[in-house]
């Protein structure tokens, strides 16, 4: 335990900490001309109709090559873009780039249900910035089956100001946008509450997902599956890792599922060779 004066602990200087400080300055001045320099890029990650194994869909998931640090994942940099404002271009960016493959698979591929492409939005996007308008020139601009381009939200993100938020995803569902609530059974709101949101869709974290083999499913995965289906939301499961992952899925009656067994984010090039690999084999 450490001295305290005047109530502020005392705190032994970590090097590091000079280290992370300049890093996140560094990262702060870089984003803000990462789009116009090209470092941003979207890839895909397949996910799967579980009854025939054929693709429904992508998830678009950003990455930044950066100059210096190399390819930078999601996690080292949106939260800097949440806190500075640059979520808000980089998310135009985001959906923009989907779209744009989106609108080309379906040229390519004429299936009944039609691909669709889900696309994640952060806090800042949906409650301080007009995200509808964002939705209405990118759908505009695209030709894309209605419904078929999804806003991926997680349910923390919805109960930072549930009133608005309902009201606001009401008038996007309208429009023509599907809705995925993402990462559920990580926060503590239950789904008939999130019953008030226009989801059409709901993503089980991974968390209940893969499974190690060893004891007994959670108990929880099924009692989600019963839920979501009596709310009339169809379920992809993240993080499918193994085959017995995707059987036990399966038999649960999840709709999809996505995740390594199936296939690891890839470019909008590979994409577009495993759609058109769908294409020759229909
Ligand atoms: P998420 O939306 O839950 O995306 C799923 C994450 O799980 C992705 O990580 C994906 O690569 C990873 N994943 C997929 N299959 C498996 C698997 O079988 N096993 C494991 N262990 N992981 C798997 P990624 O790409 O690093 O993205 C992390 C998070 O960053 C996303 O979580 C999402 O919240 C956020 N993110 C990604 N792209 C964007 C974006 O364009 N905008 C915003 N606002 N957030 C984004
Ligand atoms: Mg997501
Ligand atoms: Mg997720
Ligand atoms: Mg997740």
């Amino acid at each position: 335990h450490g001295k305290r004066i005047g109530g502020n602990r005392i705190e032994v200087f970590r090097p590091s900490m000079r280290t992370v400080r300049s890093d996140r300055l560094t990262l702060e001045t870089d984003l803000r001309r990462a789009l116009d320099r090209g470092e941003m890029h979207i890839l895909f990650q397949p996910i799967i109709r579980l009854e025939d194994r054929t693709v429904a869909g992508f998830e678009a998931l950003m990455r930044w090559d950066h100059p210096r640090l190399g390819r930078l994942s999601p996690a080292e940099f949106i939260p800097v873009a949440e806190e500075t404002g640059a979520i808000v271009d980089l998310g135009l960016f985001a959906m923009e780039r989907t779209a744009r493959e989106l609108s080309a698979w379906q040229a390519a591929l004429d299936l009944d249900p039609p691909l669709f492409a889900s696309v994640n939005i952060s806090s800042r996007q949906l409650l301080r910035h007009d995200l509808l308008q964002d939705v209405r020139a990118v759908l505009s601009r695209w030709k894309i089956a209605r419904g078929t381009l999804k806003l991926e939200l997680t349910e923390g993100l919805v109960m930072e100001n549930p009133e608005y938020a309902a009201q606001i995803l009401t008038r996007i569902h309208e429009f023509g946008a599907g809705l995925c609530l993402d990462d559920f059974g990580t926060g503590y709101s239950s789904l008939a509450y999130l019953q008030r949101f226009p989801f059409d869709t709901i993503k089980i974290d991974r968390s209940f997902v893969h499974h190690n083999g060893k004891g007994a499913r959670p108990i929880i995965l099924r009692s989600i599956v019963t839920l979501a289906h009596d709310l009339g939301m169809d379920i992809v499961a993240e993080g499918a890792e193994t085959e017995s992952d995707a059987i036990e899925l399966s038999q649960l009656g999840c709709e999809y599922a996505q995740g390594y067994v199936f296939g690891h984010p890839m470019s909008a090039n590979e994409a577009r060779k495993l759609v058109g690999a769908a294409q020759a084999a229909a």
